[in-house]
């Protein structure tokens, strides 16, 4: 099977429309009104399993969308939802999942104004998300000299999805990487920042050895890692420390952090957010990933091949 990637490539040049790449689409009207659109659907088997708590499918589809918005400078603010019902499920679930999705409207301050239901061999909610956004940062501005900046800590998601469906007892670290798994949340709290400082941003979803391809490539410039200092969170490394794995390889892979990548000049480094300086933009006119000088290899998530 193809590679998602590749697929998106391939549509992209059917449409014959180089600015699709972004994680929204930047919609501007007479000059007036400046919106960035999404949409994300989450998939029962693919993006979750239906053993997990109904509330967090639902604030989960929410914040993957918002996520998206805020990584390019928006605000979000209304969203239309389609839901994908199989026959062999209650209705108290689906409700369930949608006292979810109401907690995550209330707590991003974001409206839901309508939707759609259709039957479906499997579950699945479909969220589509709008946002105003008054200066529209896309993946492609990274300027040499340039930091680059990852939001929160990495590859707390993964362990999460490794620890629910491996055992059934946990401790309380465990329980926290669960958390951030089954109910993480969008950094609406870097929205000025972004807004105002960053000259590419993204968010990591895939993991952030794709997503720095990403950046590089749509930037056309050689990003240089120090893998040293991506920020890894105590209860990563207990987990990694436990099962004998890396956590670098973890954070670097992991993907489903929802957590910023961005650029900006070193002068706006804000000491309020928590945010870690990883590498610097070094050179333009190629796209080039290095981690300690070496090339990295994409190894996040791609939804159409297995996960590693
Ligand atoms: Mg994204």
């Amino acid at each position: 099977m193809i590679g998602e990637f590749e697929l998106i490539k391939k549509l992209t040049a059917i449409l014959e429309d180089n600015s699709i790449g972004d994680d929204t689409a930047y919609i501007n009207i007479d000059n007036k009104v400046s919106l960035n659109i999404t949409c994300d659907a989450f998939l029962e088997d693919v993006h979750f399993l239906r053993r997990y708590p109904p509330e967090s499918i639902g604030f989960k589809s929410i914040s993957i969308n918002v996520s998206d918005i805020v990584a390019n400078g928006g605000k979000p603010l209304y969203s239309l939802i389609s839901l994908m019902i199989p026959d062999d499920i209650d209705e108290r679930f689906i409700e369930r999942i949608y006292e979810g999705v109401k907690s995550a409207s209330l707590f991003y301050n974001l409206k839901i104004v309508g939707g759609n239901i259709s039957k479906s061999s499997k579950l699945g909610i479909d969220v589509f998300l709008i946002g105003e956004v008054d200066r529209f940062v896309s993946r492609a501005g990274a300027n040499v000299g340039d930091d680059v900046v990852v939001s929160g800590t990495l590859g707390d998601s993964y362990a999460g999805f490794k620890l629910l469906t491996s055992k059934k007892q946990y401790e309380e670290y465990e329980l926290r990487l669960i958390e951030r798994h089954l109910r993480p949340t969008a950094r609406i709290d870097y929205i000025n920042h972004i807004r105002k400082y960053a000259s590419a941003s993204m968010d990591i979803s895939d993991g952030l050895s794709s997503d720095l391809w990403h950046i590089a490539e749509r930037s056309n410039v050689v990003i240089d890692i120090d893998l040293n200092k991506i920020p890894i969170s105590r209860e990563l490394r207990l987990y990694a420390s436990k099962e004998n794995l890396n956590p670098y390889d973890l954070a670097l892979s992991g993907g489903e952090d929802y957590q910023l990548l961005f650029c900006q000049k070193k002068e706006h480094f804000n000491p309020f957010l928590d945010n870690t300086v990883i590498g610097q933009v070094v050179e333009k006119g190629k796209a080039l990933v290095l981690v300690n000088g070496k090339e990295l290899e994409r190894t996040g998530f791609d939804h159409f091949k297995n996960r590693q």
